[in-house]
Order: C-alpha cells, then structure tokens, then sequence
C-alpha cells in the first residue's frame, strides 16, 4: 500500500475484473483458434475431394449407360433393316423370277409385297424402278407415272458401286406421297447380270421413334436419330426448347457436325446448361448407315446419388462447424473466465505480497526495538556482576540476568519463526570452515551445561572437506538448538554432536550432521508434535524446562531452506538422536600438517568418549590405547607414552587422588584433561589441576585437541610455569563504538574498556566517519 492507503493493483487500468489478453490467455486462444480453423479446412478440404471423386464416378457411370444405350439402338436398328433386307431380297428374287419367265405381272408383285408386309408391318411402301430410275410399280398404287428416282443418291450408288449389302439412305421426302422416309434399297440384277433397278422399302419416321422410346434414361434424359446432315428423324425423352424440333429440322450443335465429319464411330461430350445443369451426350454413328444416334443424360437423374451425399457431406461439414464455433465459445469463455480469476488472483497476491512487505517491516523493525533493550538489560546485568555486591545482590542479580536471558530467547525465537513465516528469512551463501563452526558452538554448549554430568563430544569425520559453501549462521543456530534440547533434556548422562561425511561428488560434499543424547526421550505419540510450532511433548515441559516450543519448528524450516530434512528417533527413558543431510558446496582439500607423532593413552569411564578418542587419535596418525579408569593408568603408565589424554567425565574421588600419582610416575608424559567447563571452575582452586600440562574444554575437535597438545608440550619442554592467567584481551586497542541507545552505549563502553581498549562513542553511522576523519590516531 503507498502512504495514502491506496493499493496498488486497485488503480491498475483494467481494474480487478480487467481480462489481461497477454501471455498464456492469449496463446492458448490463439492456439485454439488455429486448431478449429485448422479441422474445419481440413474436413472442408476431404469433403470437397471426395465430392469431386465421386462425381466423377457418377459421370463415367452415366457416359457408360448412355454409351451402352445407343450401342444397343444401334444394334437394335441394324436388325430391323436386316429383316428389311430379307424381304427387299425375297421381293427382289419375285421380280427377277418373274422378268425371266417373261410373266411380270403387276398385280401377282403386289400381292407377294403386301404377304411380306404383312411380316413387316413398320414398312410403309415397296417400290420398284426399272435400269433408269423410272418408278415400275409402288404398292397401293397405280400412280407411278413420270415419277423417277434416277437422282437419288442411293440410286446412283446401287447403279455405279453397288456395296455387297442394302443401302440405307437419309432423310427423303416420298415423291409418291410427300412423307419424310427413309429409304431401304437394294440393287436388283436381271438373269444376264446386268442392273435392272432397284427394290425399295420405305420406313416412316415414327417407326423409329418407337424403337427408340423403349428405352428409360429418366426424366432429363433423350435420344435422337439423326442423319450424318443432321437431319432429326426421331426423337424421345426430354425436350430442350418451348417447340419440339419437327422431323427433318436440324437443330444441331456445330459439335455434332464436327463428329460427323470427323469420320469417328462415337463420342461423348458434356454441354453446360446452367449452372447446376449438365448434360452427357454420346454420339454413335451406325456402320453402314448414314444415321447417327445421340443419347443424352441430365444431371438431374445421373446426379441423384451424388445430391443425396453432397446433402449429407455438407450437412456434415456445417455441423462440425457449428459445433466448433460452439466449442470455440465455450473454451474461449473458459480461457477468459480463468484470465479473470488470474486477474483477481493477481490483484489477491499483489494484495498479500503487499501485506507480507508491511508484516517484514514491522518484524524488522519489532526485531530492533525488542532486541535493543534487552541488549541493555543485559550489558547492565554484566556490568552490575563486575561491581563490589553482597553475595544477597549477586544472587538476586544473577537469576535477573538469567531470567533476562530467557525472555532474550523466547524473543528471538518468536522473531525468527514470523521472519521464516513471512518468507522473510533468506539464507547466505559464504564459504567457512567445520572447524571454526564447531568451536563457536563448543563455547555456547558447553557454557548451558551448568553442574549437570554430562559427557559432551564431538564426532567428526576426518574426511571432511576444510572448506565447505553455505550459510555456517543458521546452521549453527540449529545445531545450538539441538545441543541445547539435548542438555535441557538430559539429566546426566552423554550428548555427542556427530558430523559424517556421506558422500562426496565432484565440488558438493553431503554431511549429515546428528545430535544424539541419553536423555529422557520422548514417546511415540509425541514424536509427532515436536516439530509443530508452539508445541511440547507434555504440557508439564515448559513448567519443568521452560521453552515456547518453536525451536524444532524454526530448526526444521532453516534445514528445509538448506535442502535438508530434519528427522528425529527417540526412546523414552533411553535418549533420542536429531539428524539431518545438507549437500554443499566444497573448497579445494588442503593438506593439513599432522604434527609429531604420538603414543597416546587415552583414559575415559565413558566407552563413547574413548571410541571418539581413538578415532580422533588415528585419524592424526598416533599410535594409542585405551583405559577406562585412571587408577589403572597410573599403574601401567610408562615413559615411552608420550601423551596421556585423561577424561574427567565421572570423576571419583579416588580418579582425583589418582590424577596426581599419574603425573608422578611420568613426568615427561604430556597430561592433557579433557573437561567440562564447571570442572574446570572447581579446578581453579584444587591441586590436582597442576598434575595437569593442559586442560581442554569438552566438546572439541580434532584441530581443538591437536592445538591443545601442541601448546602443552611445548610448554612441557619449556620453562615450567603453570597454566597462563588470561590477560585483558583488548589492551592497546582504540575502538569506535557507533550505537544509538544510551544504555547500549554504557554497556559497550564499560565492558569493552574493562578488556583494555580505549573506546570511543558515536551515535550513528554519519558520527562515526566525521569521528574517524577527525582523529589523528586511527582506530
Ligand atoms: P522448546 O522451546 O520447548 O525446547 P522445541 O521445539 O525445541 O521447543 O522442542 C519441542 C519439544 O520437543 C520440547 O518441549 C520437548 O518436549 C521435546 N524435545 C525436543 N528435543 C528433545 C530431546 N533431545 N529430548 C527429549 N525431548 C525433546
């Protein structure tokens, strides 16, 4: 929120309810859009294809039926004028017969055409005509006067070049009674051989227009017969214009003439008539005759399968595309609803993120006011236990100061669990060292062990890498608060902070770091809470041991945030062991210098403290043995050991009479006590401290203990002069101190001057760099 307590995404342009077309909303849109166009144009495109293919199919199936239709009118004609020609040669054979016997008798020709006639009733005439042309009788008639054909085509034709069958002519008009026919003919020979005439029959126009309406090609369908002038001789079916074409009219296209001339047997073409309308044509000439037959299909009939599929491909298409203009609808809908809940989504987080950035504000700036005074009140504490007090105020003031830093702790932790809810929290990414990291956690633990026996030591691994990569302050933070439960919950007994190298690939190295103690355990039932925040295994737990129970809360999220996983296995009464696995980050290995060598003998009650202790030593490469008790020590020491590492842990009070006679029987023999630090209080004021050369305080590493020998024996081979007083550690130091809080002032001041330094006080930051130009002296 600004200053005003506007929020931002509230002014945003398109409000909350604003649909952003961008990014995912959009390409999915687009995405859909191109899907459906896409499935539409591909069934478009299959549909047209399979039209087209199948009209093609019903095409030639129509030009196959027309075709076999005029092959079969031909054939059916050819037979008709082969009957013809039987009777025109039977009337011939009369005639001839007759000439011969010299007996021609008109009357006995008539009455021998019209018997054959009568077999032939389509015929109309028979006539007969002499070497000229000159008409010698027509049946039915006496009127034959003048009439002559000598002109005719097929006249000429029987009379020069006569073919080996009939002649069939075009269209004529009948002199003898002015009707359209076609004529039959045949040459007629005389007994020398010689050309006499010839025999005609006639055959009217409606004659084959009966042969032709027998056949079916529907409603649009028609057939023609023509002569090769294209004069109509018969027709059936389908009439194009408003008049039928009378017989002999000529109403061809200039394609039928083409095809005639063009000499070809037959043929098929396609006329257009209109834009739905089309019609199949196929042309037949006749062998021998000069007639040409056309049969002709309409879309209308030979199309009436391919209209029904065109219907239902179309019909098919458009509901696919309905249906996906419907389901475009509908998704698009759907993308938008979700672009709005997006939207609002946005406006929510942007809400929450805002609110969150309030929330770390305030923890930061809670942090800072509740951690100032309590710095405060404890420097104060501190200061106040450096002053002359009654052993009544001293009292008093040390359970203030232990109960100050309680509430320090619960504060913190508080703090740190909302820093970690409100996602605050990051972690840093710095190089450190095991090593170091495990001294700075001795120095805490082994401080809240109090007066409790508690045998306190560290495992580590000494194939770990010296450099690790990771953030070494909040992993010591859990691992304090792991050690810390563990002391808190541990009467008397052994707590042992182990750190094992698990694998190691390439520059990262897996740890897994584990805290075991001996404790009271917890049971089953509790096992499943500890990790929940503000919860203990019972309700008496805070009353007997203090705690909010946010530690394992807080440690379980920061070794979550490190890649880890913080587990836990427990037995009540037996102890319960905290673990963890972090993979980090690894240093280069470096080579560490092993020191001289050593005969050690190590001397614990503990049987975990001498395991560790042996490991420790043959990790360095000394040569050791192990003895649980220091009577035993003393009785087998010899002077070739050169280190006896000796663990207080579980002193009796015959150990502490027997640590002096150890010291005596090897002088040369570096004694190193290994100690927890109430041990080393009571040893500031007994004897048995000089028996040792050097004291360490538990837990340790292997580095700590290796320094401590070192020291020791150098010591041992020096002057003797007992273990040094600690100096005042800041001595000669000028120190500026920049603090804002007066009382944080007094504090610093006092407790840094009492270490010896020479401090001086600044308020802030921009004090601090005016001071340090000012002096002549640096700090
Ligand atoms: P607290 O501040 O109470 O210690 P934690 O979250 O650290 O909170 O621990 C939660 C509870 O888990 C403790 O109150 C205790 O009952 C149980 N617990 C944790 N560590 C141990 C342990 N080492 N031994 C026994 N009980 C433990």
């Amino acid at each position: 929120m600004d200053e005003l307590g506007n929020h931002p995404s509230i002014s945003d342009p398109l409000g909350p309810r604003g649909v952003r077309w961008g990014g995912t909303g959009r390409r999915i849109t687009l995405a859909l859009i191109a899907v459906l166009v896409g499935a539409n144009v591909a069934l478009f495109w299959f549909s047209i294809q399979s039209i087209k293919l199948s009209k093609d199919q019903y095409e030639l199936s129509a030009e196959t039926h027309a075709s076999n239709i005029a092959e079969a009118i031909k054939e059916n004609l050819h037979s008709e004028f082969e009957k013809v020609d039987l009777i025109l040669q039977g009337t011939a054979e009369e005639v001839r017969r007759q000439y011969m016997g010299a007996r021609f008798d008109q009357r006995s020709i008539e009455t021998f055409i019209d018997q054959v006639r009568r077999a032939m009733p389509q015929i109309n005439h028979m006539l007969l005509t002499d070497a000229q042309g000159n008409v010698l009788f027509i049946n039915g008639t006496q009127e034959t006067h003048g009439i002559t054909l000598s002109d005719r085509e097929y006249f000429t034709a029987a009379q020069t070049n006569p073919p080996p069958g009939l002649i069939v002519s075009k269209l004529l008009v009948a002199r003898y009674d002015g009707a359209p026919i076609t004529a039959i003919v045949r040459p007629v020979k005389l007994g020398n051989g010689q050309f006499g005439g010839v025999i005609l029959a006639d055959l009217k126009a409606n004659y084959f227009a009966d042969v032709i309406s027998s056949y079916n090609l529907g409603s649009e369908g028609m057939i023609t017969l023509r002569d090769t002038d294209g004069a109509l001789i018969a027709r059936y079916g389908f009439q194009m214009g408003p008049e039928p074409e009378p017989v002999g009219g000529k109403w061809v296209t200039d394609k039928y003439l083409e095809f005639v001339a063009s000499g070809k047997k037959s043929a098929t073409m396609r006329t257009n008539q209109g834009f739905w309308t089309q019609r199949i044509s196929t042309l037949r000439r006749m062998d021998q005759e000069p007639l040409v037959i056309s049969v002709s299909v309409g879309t209308k009939d030979y199309l009436k399968g391919w209209d029904d599929q065109l219907i239902s491909t179309a019909a098919l298409d458009l509901g696919f595309l309905l249906l996906s203009i419907f389901t475009g609808i509908v998704l698009l809908r759907a993308v938008q609803r979700v672009e709005t809940e997006k939207s609002k989504f946005r406006v929510a987080r942007d809400m929450a993120e805002s609110s969150n950035q309030a929330k770390g504000r305030f923890l930061a700036n809670m942090s800072h006011e509740l951690r100032t005074p309590m710095t405060a009140v404890l420097g104060m504490h501190e200061l106040l236990l450096g002053t002359n007090l009654t052993a009544q105020q001293r009292d008093y003031v040390s359970k203030s100061k232990s109960a100050a830093s309680s509430l320090l702790a619960i504060l913190n932790g508080i703090l740190d669990f909302s820093k970690i809810e409100a996602g605050k929290l990051e972690l840093e990414t710095v190089p450190f060292t095991l090593e170091a990291l495990l001294q700075e956690l001795s120095v805490i633990i082994s401080s809240s062990i109090g007066d409790k026996e508690i045998e306190l030591l560290y495992s580590v691994d000494p194939d770990i890498p010296a450099e690790l990569v990771g953030d070494p302050l909040r992993l010591k933070q859990v691992l304090i608060n792991l050690c810390g439960n563990a002391i808190k919950f541990t009467p008397a007994g052994e707590i042992v902070v182990a750190v094992d190298l698990v694998s190691r690939v390439n520059s990262s190295a897996v740890l897994s770091f584990s805290v075991s103690d001996t404790g009271l355990g917890i049971t089953p039932e509790n096992l499943e809470v500890v990790f929940q925040a503000f919860s203990q295994a019972d309700v008496s737990t805070s009353r007997r041991f203090g705690g909010t129970g946010l530690g394992l809360t807080i440690s379980q999220r920061l070794v979550k945030m490190m890649g880890g996983t913080l587990s836990v296995e427990s037995q009540p009464g037996q102890g319960s062991r905290f673990w963890f696995s972090l993979s980090l980050p690894v240093g280069p290995m470096r080579e560490e210098t092993l020191g001289r060598p050593q005969k050690v003998l190590i001397v614990s009650r503990s049987q975990a403290a001498r395991r560790i202790l042996g490991e420790m030593a043959a990790a360095r490469g000394w040569e050791f043995d192990v003895l649980d008790t220091v009577s035993k020590a003393a009785d087998c020491l010899k002077p070739e050991w050169t280190l006896v590492l000796v663990d207080l842990f579980a002193s009796t009070a015959d150990d502490w009479k027997a640590y002096t006679k150890l010291c005596s029987v090897s002088p040369s023999t570096t004694l190193l006590g290994l100690l927890n630090p109430r041990q080393e209080e009571t040893l500031q004021t007994s004897d048995t401290r000089m028996a040792f050369d050097a004291l360490l305080v538990k837990p340790f590493t292997p580095g700590m203990l290796a320094c401590a020998v070192e020291e020791a024996q150098k010591r041992t081979e020096g002057p003797a002069s007992g273990l040094p007083l600690p100096p005042q550690r800041l001595t000669g130091l000028r120190l500026l101190v920049a603090e804002d809080n007066p009382f944080n002032q007094q504090v610093a001041l006092e407790l840094l001057e009492a270490e010896g330094a020479r401090v001086a006080v600044v308020s802030d930051g921009t004090e601090a760099i005016q001071k340090v130009q000012e002096v002549k002296v640096p700090f």
